[in-house]
């Protein structure tokens, strides 16, 4: 678009704030030299975060902290900026903007953002000073002043921004009284018992509340010295902050007779009835909805730009939107219709104890609204099927619990929760950032801190309230401690040292016992946790074989059993089949077993394996003295330890197999198995390179070639498949093996608990390994000889240990009460 001959088009924005700005930076990546950009701006300062005006007023940041763009990010994108400037007239004839101190700018395309206004409720004494609203700097700046001077503050508004503003002022030592019209606070966003819930925890912090308080004057005569409410009742206030809602700031447009009804009114183009006035923001008005919350702006702004750009092909259609509160230690997630009518089901979970409430509102088979009090970290998955209509119903069961009890994807931590998510699953519903993205960015731009991935992707920059969930993706893609702020991660509450330490501690002050390892390291809790134990156990296992005994009751519920628990409470059972090759007879044994002990279900499992799934706890120890009986020890399907080894037929069977892959897989079976590792461990041998064993995905494969073997490690499956790297070529079946153990080895002595293969070479780098067991032959033989003396001790069928008694306590089942009570004598 020229319209001036020889000249670029002149944009001229209206609102320096967060939806004007970021389509012009949209607009930037699109076109960056198509227009001449002039920026008008009411307040004195460049363009900055205004939902961290929370986190300044509660001294959580700093003002420097908050601003996006400095004057010199518009001076070097050539962008004229009048700050301070309050534009009073649009000449949409003459096209031409008029600010109140005289600046005209003329344009080709206007776009207008100015936000909203602050409600005031016009009672009398609102505009005593002292009497402030919660909208920009100068407000904030204003409540510090007073909070340095004065003692008492009501917060008029229990609402979002009402509670924020409470919050900052008492961590600022006022005294706080939130006032607020309804019974409940943040009526529009949470229901009762979540509002109960959040109520308890901000009086807990120090807030008072008067709810069901109709506010009839402010007092005060020169400075504002309290509220009276309906009922006659007075509460004495030196500072008095109203955020009882916002108005979109429509006076420029409507004065310039741009059409507005609550909003600037918008089409799907954010284009005004004047085509060439463009509208974002709070100002806005689309499909009679206009909003509060940043997330729609930054999709306004998307379309906004693309049309600036003259690309014209995005719309926006309209936005769903979710709220989290930004108060420090409260966890409070809403989305959608979340009080339901009588054609809709609710699905409720409530922990009074805990603190932890959740309640999904379901109509039709699918989510329509969510409120998360205490737990919220599935607040984006659920946020996702509610935008996405997915049908629930067969998920209903295990709904409420989140999305790692839906299936063998993980259990429990957020690490493996945030895992779970696909790409799509929007993590930073504040700038519209989706999990795939940030993965994305966090490998393909080796970042390393929250710091960097707030940079490249924004996500985690505005409220601040999925900080948590991008932690754990960074945690999950890098591995372990991805981070050098917080320097080190502790491995749990129970203690300040992370899992490195603790490792080195173990080794270099020679403790042998979990008991060592408290007193030594100062753990804060007696006898650790369930986060702590299993690790240790792990450690010591690993640093002391054949000397510290394993502590069964430090293990995970499946490892304890020896057998994988499933969704009714029943096991199921894997024997080891080496190498995938079994026999008739073997086979046979196998079906008297599933016979005998009625098994419902037998399945080969992805490992070429044989799953006999339905096991009564009670029925294992004899089910295994059974198989025991037959030649077969545990496949330790269960552990986190070897698991399997699959095999392709290669040159036994295949016409392309270059080499005996299935007896080198067995080899490899019989020199890994019942090895402990910091997480599961599977490998995989293919005798060519079509790889029909997917050698590629596993921790360890081998792919036979003419001249060789391929070792290819770091591998897996799962949530996050990851394809493996060459680590070496070798010529023999022999070293293959060696390779394998120092690798095993390795794996074994440098991983954190619970970190794969994959994370762990991504943290420590494929040089590394290299070097430690490719070029330092000896070094190789010394890891491949520690592999070996751990595996004597730990190459102890489990399964023949509880057929002949051991942990017989773990099978029986508890007497039902019933049954008690008939043997009490009368
Ligand atoms: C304290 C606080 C906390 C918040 N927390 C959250 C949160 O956690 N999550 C969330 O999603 N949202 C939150 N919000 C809302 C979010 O900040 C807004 O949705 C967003 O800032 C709106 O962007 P905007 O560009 O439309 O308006 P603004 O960011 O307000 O920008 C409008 C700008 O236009 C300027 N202006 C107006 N008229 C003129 C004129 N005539 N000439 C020149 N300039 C003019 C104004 O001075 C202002 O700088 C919060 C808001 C506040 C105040
Ligand atoms: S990987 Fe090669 S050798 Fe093995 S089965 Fe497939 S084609 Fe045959």
């Amino acid at each position: 678009m020229l319209t001036r001959t020889g000249q670029k088009p002149r944009l001229v924005l209206v609102g320096n704030g967060m939806a004007g700005m970021r389509t012009v930076e949209e607009l930037l990546k699109l076109k960056p030299d198509m227009y001449e950009i002039t920026v008008f701006g009411a307040e004195p300062h460049g363009n900055y975060n205004r939902i961290l005006l929370s986190p300044v007023l509660a001294g959580e940041k700093t003002v420097d902290e908050i601003l996006l763009n400095d004057d010199g990010w518009y001076a070097e994108r050539g962008i004229r900026l009048h700050k301070g400037r309050r534009v009073a007239h649009i000449h949409r004839g003459r096209r031409e903007v008029v600010a109140e101190d005289g600046t005209r700018e003329p344009y080709d395309r206007l776009l207008l953002a100015t936000g909203s206004t602050p409600f005031v409720i016009p009672v009398p004494g609102h505009d005593l000073p002292g009497v402030v609203s919660f909208r920009d700097l100068q407000d904030v700046d204003a409540m510090l002043a007073a909070s340095r001077s004065h003692r008492r503050a009501v917060v008029i508004g229990g609402g979002l921004l009402g509670l924020e503003a409470a919050n900052g002022l008492l961590r600022q030592g006022m005294e706080v009284t939130v006032v607020h019209l309804m019974d409940t606070l943040m009526e529009r966003q949470i229901d009762p018992p979540a509002a109960a819930l959040l109520q308890r925890s901000l009086e807990a912090k120090g807030l008072q509340f008067r709810l069901a308080a109709q506010t009839e004057a402010i007092l005060g005569d020169g400075r504002v010295t309290g509220v009276r409410f309906r009922d006659g009742t007075e509460v004495p206030a030196d500072l008095v902050v109203m955020a009882v809602g916002i108005r979109p700031n429509v006076e420029l447009a409507k004065a310039s007779g741009i059409h507005c009804e609550r909003g600037v009114v918008v089409n799907d183009t954010l284009q005004t009835y004047d085509p060439v006035v463009y509208a974002v923001g709070e100002c806005v008005q689309h499909r009679g909805q206009c909003y509060g919350l940043v997330a729609p702006l930054w999709e306004q702004a998307k379309v906004c730009a693309n049309h600036l750009a003259e690309y014209g092909i995005a719309r926006y259609e309209g936005s769903v939107t979710a709220t989290r509160l930004k108060v420090t230690g409260i966890d409070l997630f809403s989305a959608g219709d979340f009080l339901g009518d009588e054609h809709s089901e609710d699905l409720v979970f409530q922990d009074a104890a805990r603190g932890v409430y959740k309640k999904l509102v379901l109509r039709d088979g699918v989510v329509r609204g969510a409120v998360l009090y205490g737990d919220t970290i599935d607040g984006s998955w659920y946020f996702q099927l509610l935008r996405e209509g997915t049908p629930v119903n067969d998920l209903r069961d295990g709904l409420l619990f989140g999305q790692a009890h839906l299936g063998d994807s993980g259990h429990g931590d957020d690490k493996t929760r945030v895992a779970a998510l696909p790409d799509a699953a929007e993590i930073c519903g504040c700038n519209g950032v989706c999990k795939g993205a940030i993965v994305q960015a966090i490998t393909e731009k080796k970042l390393f801190t929250l710091d960097d991935v707030r940079a490249h992707t924004k996500a985690s920059s505005s409220c601040g309230s999925c900080t948590g969930l991008v932690e754990s993706l960074l945690a999950t893609t890098l591995g372990g401690d991805y981070s050098q702020t917080p320097a080190k991660k502790p491995v749990c509450a129970c203690t300040e040292h992370s899992h490195d330490e603790v490792r080195a501690a173990i080794t270099e002050q020679g403790l042998k016992t979990m008991a060592a390892v408290f007193e030594a390291l100062d753990w804060k809790t007696p006898d650790g946790c369930h986060v702590c134990r299993p690790a240790l156990n792990y450690y010591l296992l690993a640093a002391w074989p054949g000397e510290y005994r394993d502590d069964a009751q430090s293990r995970f519920i499946n490892e304890r059993a020896h057998g994988n628990i499933q969704k009714d409470g029943t096991y199921s059972v894997v024997p080891r089949i080496w190498g995938g090759v079994t026999t008739p007879t073997e086979l046979r044994a196998i079906a008297a077993v599933a016979e005998k002990y009625r098994v419902p279900t037998v399945k080969f499992t992805g490992g070429q394996r044989i799953d006999l799934l339905g096991v009564k706890k009670k029925d294992l120890p004899a089910m295994w003295r059974d198989l025991g009986a037959a030649g077969f020890v545990s496949g330790h399907a269960y552990g986190k330890a070897l698991r399997t080894v699959k095999t392709c037929v290669g040159s036994e069977w295949c016409r392309f197999g270059t080499q005996d892959s299935t007896g080198l897989g067995i080899q490899m079976e019989k020199l890994t198995w019942g090895s402990w590792t910091p997480h599961k461990f599977k490998m995989g041998v293919s005798g060519c390179p079509r790889n029909c064993a997917e050698a590629t995905i596993k921790d360890l494969g081998v792919v036979c070639v003419d001249s060789g073997y391929e070792i290819h490690v770091g591998g897996n499956g799962g949530v996050k498949v990851r394809v493996t790297d060459f680590l070496c070529k070798v010529a023999t079946e022999a070293e293959v093996l060696e390779m394998t153990g120092a690798f095993m080895q390795l794996y074994r002595e440098e991983a954190r608990y619970l970190e794969r293969t994959a994370p762990w070479i991504e943290r420590v780098g494929l040089t590394h390994v290299q070097q430690a067991i490719v070029e330092d032959a000896d070094n190789r033989a010394r890891l491949h000889r520690r592999f070996l003396e751990s595996q004597g001790p730990a190459q102890v069928d489990p399964w023949a240990e509880r057929a002949a008694g051991h942990a017989a306590q773990e099978f029986q089942p508890l007497t039902p009460i019933a049954e008690r009570h008939e043997e009490v004598p009368a």
